[in-house]
């Protein structure tokens, strides 16, 4: 049985870059409509967006998820689009380098990642839900870290917005079953995108993260899409409230 979403309507955020590029290039192999959002990266929006068949089957738009009312726009166009809502992978998200002490850490900066990484998560899945429920189901698929399941020193807002999110999730779990919505989550560890690039280009530091990692490397976005396409597919169909680590073993928790 091959994994397919064809007919499926999925929006994914942060789709110009990394995970996001990697789950929007897969999903829309498997004939999956895709909508998804970029901010700074427009021309890679531009060419992914092309790239994997044009606007009759995925679509780039601009949206700053800081803010609510673009969230809601993002899932109007969708819907306007493409007619409907299947899937929803909530996975924009920014990391702070260098590494900041908490008590350097001003309000500004603990605004920012608060807005982009949680409130950016409400404001899709508080805006696509009453769709799905109208459809009668859906899925939801939030991408946390394993900052936000052991913390991160130096990185502490990161790793708080990230628990936060497992926390939502487990919540909207619980209170979505009844109208056929799963939500679920994929924490990654170390993958080779932009954001872990400051650590990728430094030797000392990588050496000293991929000694942390059972299997030896960081991991490829490809592979955190992969089981964010299961979680989306008909292969996972009893699965909601879950966090599903891919982390090559650095982290072991249930
Ligand atoms: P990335 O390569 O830096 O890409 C981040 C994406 O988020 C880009 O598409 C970016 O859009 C978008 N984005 C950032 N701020 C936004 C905003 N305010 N509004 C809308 N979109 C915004 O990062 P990545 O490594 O793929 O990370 C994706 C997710 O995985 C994040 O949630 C991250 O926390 C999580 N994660 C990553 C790692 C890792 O090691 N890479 C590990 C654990 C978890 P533009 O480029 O167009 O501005």
């Amino acid at each position: 049985m091959n994994i397919t979403l064809k007919n499926q309507v999925t929006l994914v955020t942060g789709g110009s870059r990394g995970i996001g590029a990697a789950t929007v290039k897969l999903f829309a192999s498997t004939e999956a409509k895709v909508v998804f959002n970029y901010l700074h990266a427009a021309r890679q929006a531009r060419e992914l967006a092309a790239a994997c068949g044009g606007r009759g089957r995925v679509l780039a738009v601009r949206a700053n998820l800081a803010r609510v009312a673009d969230a809601q726009r993002l899932v109007k166009i969708t819907v306007r689009t493409y007619g409907r809502l299947d899937v929803l992978v909530a996975n924009a998200g920014i990391w702070n380098y260098p590494p900041l002490p908490i008590e350097k850490m001003t309000e500004q900066e603990w605004d920012e990642m608060m807005a982009i990484n949680l409130k950016g998560v409400y404001g899709v899945i508080h805006h696509a839900v009453p769709q799905m429920i109208r459809q009668g189901g859906g899925r939801i698929i939030v991408v946390s870290s394993t900052a936000g399941q052991r913390g991160e020193a130096f990185h502490t807002h990161y790793a708080a917005s990230k628990g936060g999110v497992i926390s939502l999730v487990k919540g909207l779990s619980t209170e979505l079953a009844p109208h056929q919505i799963l939500v679920n989550c994929v924490a990654p560890g170390w993958i080779e995108t932009d954001m872990a690039r400051p650590v990728l280009k430094n030797r000392g530091m990588c050496r000293k993260a991929v000694s942390a990692i059972p299997l030896g490397r960081f991991g490829r976005p490809e592979e955190v899409a992969m089981p964010i396409l299961f979680l989306a597919s008909s292969m996972a169909t009893y699965m909601t409230g879950e966090v599903v680590n891919i982390n090559g073993g650095n982290v072991l928790c249930g």
